[in-house]
């Protein structure tokens, strides 16, 4: 089997939501996705993260010399060069976005190149998952709350979640009026964002008990662990206290877990290190005997949430679902509450939709220089996927060329393509200038 990455190509979308949105503690129009394909034995992956855009200068500027070229089923080593290339940038937020994106299309191509799902590479322990509704924005009318809300459960989803905190002395009436809506028997959840302090929490906590809240999510910040530990042991006993989604590694979740802040783990796969990371957070919550749920990205978590043992949920959550549709055919559509992976699909199951890209904002503009850093930045302003090269492209510096780290690097990346010629060995290097013995005459110009 031929492993080695010949190609990777990362790309930025940004699509605006229907209106504005807000939750208790931000506000926001529009959503970007990063997204990564890779290339492989004559198979292609991809994976992505909703991130800024920053995550996908992060890949095209730093991370092509560690994959391409690279055996793709070595997923672990990869990642430890990944993280040991942007070291100095820190591990967590962006960095930690851009390598989740990168080790799902990983994971997604060496499935592909093996021929089968994602899901009976990871081995499954469940054939489906149940789903959870999620949306329930601060920013919707109470019409636009119940409808949203009702209609989850009148498609079989009994467990519905709304956004509270930007005003809390309207919280009690909205929950009220959720409760109304979805009647007596869904399951109701809210989440704060990290709205309140620890007291106003806990008063908040004992009113909504009132309409039966099962589920708090991040009542306090995030990082507060003991508040949420004071939270979690001042909660009617039926509330669950939950947080997890802003855990980047597996540090933070050991420590979330270690004070017993919590009753239910989340954890978003687009986050913490794709699904190397959320696997690791699985096997932590089964040390713990604690649930697990994934964040958000659900035609992403698919596979991994039917093989984490501890797993509980997929957050169907709305803005996220609207745009997989949109950009993938193979979305899972759930039934009866709960989806499943499509077993005759390879992978992830999930194709990009061209034509969606083709019309796309698509930010990653870069092209391979034979400069000591490989790669030079070609200029910033939001380009058209496949488009023509921009003018003000930066001149590479004097020299150029002939930095003995071109001999290592003898791809080209255009258009945030980075391709290497077909009879390229492991480290890159193409077969003529193998045989020549030259690292320069024969390579690739831009
Ligand atoms: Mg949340």
């Amino acid at each position: 089997m031929d492993a080695a990455i010949r190609k990777l190509e990362v790309s930025a979308f940004t699509v605006p939501t229907e209106s504005p949105e807000s939750d208790g503690t931000h506000t926001w129009n529009s959503t970007t996705m990063v997204l990564v394909e890779l290339q492989a034995g004559g198979a292609a992956g991809l994976g992505y993260s909703y991130t800024h855009r920053a995550a996908a200068v992060l890949i095209a500027d730093l991370l092509p010399e560690v994959l391409v070229g690279a055996d793709v089923t070595a997923i672990p080593a990869l990642r430890r060069r990944m993280l040991e290339r942007m070291r100095n940038l820190g591990q967590t937020g962006v960095v930690s976005a851009a390598v989740s994106a990168i080790d799902a299309a990983l994971c997604d191509l060496k499935a592909r190149l093996l021929g089968i799902p994602l899901v009976d590479l990871f081995g499954a322990v469940r054939e489906s998952v149940p789903v959870y509704g999620s949306g329930g924005f601060t920013s919707f009318s109470s019409d636009q709350l119940a409808q949203q809300l009702r209609g989850w459960v009148e498609e079989g989803i009994s467990r519905v979640k709304m956004k509270i905190g930007r005003s809390p002395d309207e919280d009690a009436g909205r929950v009220g009026a959720a409760r109304e809506a979805i009647g007596p028997e869904a399951e109701l959840f809210v989440d704060a964002n990290g709205a309140y302090d620890r007291k106003q929490a806990v008063a908040k906590a004992q009113a909504f008990e009132e309409y039966n809240v099962t589920w708090f999510e991040e009542p306090v910040d995030s990082l507060d662990l003991g508040g949420l530990r004071l939270v979690r042991d001042r909660s009617p006993a039926a509330m669950e206290i939950t947080t997890g989604e802003y855990g980047w590694d597996v540090t933070y979740f050991r420590d979330l877990l270690a004070a017993d802040a919590i009753d239910v783990l989340q954890a978003d796969a687009t986050r913490c290190g794709g699904f190397t990371g959320f696997l690791d957070a699985a096997t932590l919550c089964e040390a713990r005997k604690l649930p697990l749920s994934s964040h958000t990205a659900p035609a992403l978590h698919l596979p991994a949430a039917c093989a984490a043992r501890p797993l509980r949920h997929i957050e169907w959550f709305a803005d996220h679902v609207r745009i997989e549709r949109m950009f993938f055919d193979g979305f899972p559509e759930p039934r009866r509450g709960a989806v499943r992976p499509d077993r005759s699909r390879p992978g992830l199951g999930l194709e990009l939709k061209r034509e969606k890209t083709q019309n796309a904002t698509w930010y990653g503009d870069y092209e391979h220089h034979d400069t000591p850093d490989h790669l030079a930045f070609r200029g910033s302003r939001p380009g058209r996927r496949g488009g023509r090269p921009r003018a003000g492209r930066r001149t590479p510096p004097p020299g150029a060329g002939r930095g003995p780290l071109r001999r290592r690097q003898p791809g080209a990346l255009r258009h945030g393509r980075l391709e290497l010629p077909p009879d390229a060995d492991r480290r890159g290097r193409p077969a003529r200038q193998r045989r020549r013995g030259s690292n320069h005459r024969n390579l690739p110009t831009v």
